[in-house]
Order: structure tokens, then sequence, then C-alpha cells
């Protein structure tokens, strides 16, 4: 069928659970599926998993000979297996060959805030940037770097990972090895910790931030602090980058006050005498990364 070409299929594969979406040329959506990936169960499974989820979705796009997968971590410059996953038992694992043997389609593997970054780009909140700079702000905190509409990735693949950059010496210890990381404190158990290290009880990011909105001084302080190293972490970025827009997503990215205070500290912090980068606000949601990952297909 003649509308069916220019198909894009792309699987988003977390630690929790795979994704699959079709899109049509106009990115549109034509269908999605979604699994667990069960990761308990091991690396075997999970590519029988994603393989299974292919299949799936196939006769969906018909033409389609590439799949997009947009995952933790990226593919090493070495030898090709993957690293810095935290789905864990997926490192050292020669994941893309794998995956092509059992889907029977060309495939490429790019990081998920890649992935973010891109869908943004192409369909989102930073349409028509030349260079932009996506950020995740979850669970973790990963950055991705979309130039002239397609991924910056670099030659070690490391690109945009601004997640371990180390902006204080005495800072929380970090999985990486380091201490003070932005991701020991920007991501979001990272606030919910420093409120309950400041004497308040365990509760969301989004909490924190409407009790500060409530007026309450401790929740106020932790957030002052919080969108402080916003500030200096970003100001590091847009030093070095440049971008025309910063995009924001994962689950802290619905905090208010980043895009108004926010803003200003990464002005205050930035060596220029104005901030012209735009920093916005998502536009599709959850959905940026499997959409991400379905654009590596074109
Ligand atoms: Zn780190």
């Amino acid at each position: 069928m003649a509308d069916r070409l220019g198909r894009l299929l792309g699987i988003d594969l977390g630690g929790t659970k795979i994704e699959g979406i079709v899109l049509a040329d106009d990115h549109t959506e034509v269908a999605r599926r979604r699994v667990p990936t069960e990761r308990e169960r091991g690396y075997d499974h999970i590519v029988a998993r994603v393989a299974e989820l292919v299949r799936e979705l196939d006769p969906f796009a018909p033409d389609c000979r590439r799949v997009g997968i947009g995952t933790p971590g990226s593919l090493s410059a070495r030898d090709g297996t993957l690293k810095n996953s935290n789905t864990t038992c997926l490192n050292g694992r020669r994941l893309l060959d794998d995956l092509r043997a059992r889907c029977g389609l060309d495939v490429v593997i790019e990081n998920d805030a890649n992935c973010f970054a891109l869908a943004e780009v192409h369909a989102g909140a930073a349409r028509g940037a030349r260079i932009a700079f996506g950020v995740i702000l979850g669970t973790g905190v990963g950055g991705g770097i979309v130039v002239d509409g397609r991924v910056w990735g670099g030659p070690q693949h490391v690109a945009g990972e601004w997640g371990h950059h180390r902006i204080s010496d005495d800072g929380p210890p970090c999985y990486c090895g380091q201490r003070g990381c932005v991701e020991t404190f920007l991501s979001g158990p990272a606030l919910e910790r420093a409120y309950v290290a400041a004497g308040g009880d365990a509760c969301d990011a989004i909490e924190v931030a409407r009790r500060a909105d409530d007026g309450e001084a401790r929740a106020g302080a932790v957030l002052e602090r919080y969108v402080d190293r916003f500030g200096r972490a970003l100001a590091n970025v847009v030093n070095i980058l440049d971008p025309d827009v910063v995009v924001l997503g994962g689950g802290v990215s619905n905090l208010a006050r980043l895009y108004t205070d926010g803003v200003a500290a990464v002005r205050r912090y930035v060596f220029n005498d104005e901030l012209r980068t735009r920093i916005v606000r998502n536009a599709l949601g959850d959905s940026a990364g499997v959409i991400g990952a379905a654009m590596l297909a074109r």
C-alpha cells in the first residue's frame, strides 16, 4: 500500500517497560504496543521481548527495513557492546548484533535522552532549533544534543551526558564512582532526599514544590538550592554548546519554577551579559523517547 511507505518503527527499551510505535511519514501515530521488560529474567529474555514487539508491529510498517531502538546507555566505540545502562544485564552484551539477528531487520541503537531530544526537535517544543539540548530530569539525569536535526553522539558516544558533570567536590557519592555529579543533585530522588535531609517527610518532588508554593519554609529552602544548582549545571552546558533551545523532560520537568527562577539561575551563572537560550518544557511528554526512537529509523 502506497500510504504505508515511509512509516517508521521505533522501540523504547526501558528498565520496566518496552514500548513500540509505528509512525506515519508526518509523525502521526499508527500503532503502539507496550510490554513489561521483566529484566529480572535476563538478557536473552529482553532480546526476545523486543523481537516479539517488532514482529507484532511490523505489519503496520511493512516497507520498513530498519528499526530504531532508544535505551539508557550507549554502544561502546571500542567493541560495540552496550555500556552505562541501568538495566545492568544488557551491559557488555552485543545488543545491536543480537537484535539484528533476532528481528531480521537493520537496527539502530541510540541513548534514550538523545531520542528524547530528537523527537522534540522534529515534532515537539524544540522544533526548528539548529542546536538543541534535551534534558531528562527523572530518576536519573540525562542529556542529548541534536544539531541540524541529527543526534550528535560524539566519537565515544558520551556527548550530552551532563548528568555526570561534577559540580561539587563534597557532594553525594554517585554510582558512576565520582561525587557531586549533577545527577546526585538534580534527579527526582535527589530532590526528595534533600527534603528529607532537611527534616521533611518522604514525598515526591512535585509535592515538595507544592509545599514551597504554599509557603512552607523548609520546602522553599530545599527548592531554592535545587534551582540554584540547576542554573549552575545548565550554565556550564550553555557556555560550551550555546544551544538555541534547552528542552526539559522527565518527571521533575513539571516543576513550574524551573521556567522562571530556573531560567534566572542559568542567567546568573552563564558567561555572558544576557541569556538568549530558550528553556522550555517538552511537548511530547512520556512519548518523546519512543517517537525519537522511531525517527532513528529514517
Ligand atoms: Zn556520576
